[in-house]
């Protein structure tokens, strides 16, 4: 890694979580670039494969969908001819990640800036600030015209923590009925450093198989992949999978997923003692010169960052350029990138990491 390049990232909470986990263990892990995290908030998400599989069964061609939207507990997909199919979530569970069924992050709590759609009106993105770094960030972008805000009403703050909390209620009965007949779902239990040492200090990546992928608990984030330093961990489309033998007292994915201990230093609470997590300050904000999913929170916040020389690159999500809606990850410093990876992917893709220097 190289200690002077500097990295911003966008992913969901989970993917967020892993970057945090990276960063902290960075002795076992090699570390990483990332300096600035952007977190979305998020619900559930979905599998390529199947969604475009459900979308086929219901004569909709992928290719022709201008964009997918998850509003009032619907799924929507608008067309290229301007129709829209609509489907409640509940009827979404065919093409849902299993993983997300067990997750109680809600609005990316460990990052700097939070950003979803939820809690503001059309065209705007709901920011949660929760480091004096995104504060920075969010008032001197604000200063340079990248976007307004505004503040949020009581109603729209009621509304997320509501919805938060629900999720948060709804996985902890999932992950009570899982622990019933199966493993212990590890990132739940919150312990401390020394005890995360102690257990990861014997684990390599069989134990990250029995404990996490063969319990439909990873989250294809990308992490082990990345930081396995003799390279033998690849992820296809449904798992990672380890091709070679591992490296004598090497431990370096075990640290790195989210879905392994979670230790107090990194979460110093329990997700349903505070279902937004710690901030300073929830607001709305939207851009008036480029088209986002929601107020372009997010694409403005990069251009900022990447435009004022605050970062050296920016970890988005964009489109497979030739697979409609195939979620690909990258690295860049081309503003022109980032502004065409603007919309949301609704498909899980493992998070730039391997690319990061
Ligand atoms: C899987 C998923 C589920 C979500 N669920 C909710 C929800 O339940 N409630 C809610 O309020 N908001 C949710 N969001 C966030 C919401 O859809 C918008 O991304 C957010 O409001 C930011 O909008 P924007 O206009 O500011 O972003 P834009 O300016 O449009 O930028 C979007 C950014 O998101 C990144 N991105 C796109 N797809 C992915 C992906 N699959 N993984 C990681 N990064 C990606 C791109 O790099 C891009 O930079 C979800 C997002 C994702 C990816
Ligand atoms: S596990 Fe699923 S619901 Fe949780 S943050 Fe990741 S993609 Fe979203
Ligand atoms: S060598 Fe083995 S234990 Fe180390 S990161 Fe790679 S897969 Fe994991
Ligand atoms: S097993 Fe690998 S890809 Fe899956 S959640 Fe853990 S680090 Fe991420």
């Amino acid at each position: 890694m190289n200690d002077n390049i500097k990295t911003a990232m966008v992913g969901t909470p989970c993917q967020i979580l892993a970057a945090t986990k990276i960063n902290k263990y960075s002795e076992k892990t090699g570390g990483s670039s990332i300096d600035i995290k952007i977190g979305l908030f998020c619900m559930e998400n979905f599998s390529y494969t199947y969604l475009k599989k459900f979308l086929t069964e219901k004569d909709i061609n992928i290719n022709d969908v201008e964009g997918f939207r998850i509003e009032e507990n619907k799924f929507k997909v608008l067309l290229k001819n301007n129709d829209m199919f609509t489907v409640p979530l509940s009827e979404t569970d065919s093409f849902k990640r299993k993983n997300c069924d067990i997750c109680l992050d809600y609005t990316s709590d460990i990052s700097d800036i939070s950003i979803g759609s939820l809690g503001s009106p059309k065209g705007w993105s709901t920011v949660i600030i929760r480091t004096e770094k995104g504060k920075e960030i969010i008032e001197n972008a604000e200063n340079e015209g990248y976007f307004e805000t505004k503040e949020i009403s009581d109603k729209g703050k009621k509304i997320i923590e509501k919805i938060a909390s629900k999720k948060i209620e709804k996985n902890l009965e999932n992950i009570n009925v899982r622990e019933k007949v199966s493993r212990p779902v590890l990132y739940t239990r919150n312990i401390s450093d020394e005890e995360i040492e102690d257990i990861s200090s014997k684990c390599q990546f069989d134990n990250l198989e029995s404990d996490v992928i063969s319990e439909g608990a990873c989250v294809l984030c990308g992490a082990c992949e990345y930081v396995c330093p003799i390279g033998i961990v690849e992820i296809d489309d449904r798992k990672p999978q380890k091709f070679g033998e591992c490296k004598e007292d090497c431990h370096a994915c075990y640290y790195a997923c989210p879905r392994t201990f979670l230790s107090k230093n990194v979460l110093g609470y329990n997700f349903k003692a505070k279902p937004l997590g710690e901030y300073i300050d929830i607001i709305s904000v939207r851009s008036n010169k480029i088209k986002g999913q929601d107020g372009a929170a997010v694409t403005s916040i990069l251009m900022y960052l990447l435009e004022k020389n605050l970062v050296d690159n920016v970890s988005i999500v964009g489109e497979d350029e030739e697979i409609s809606w195939k979620p690909v990850s990258r690295l860049t410093n081309d503003v022109e990138e980032v502004k065409k990876a603007a919309g949301t992917k609704y498909s899980t893709v493992p998070i730039g990491f391997k690319a990061l220097e």
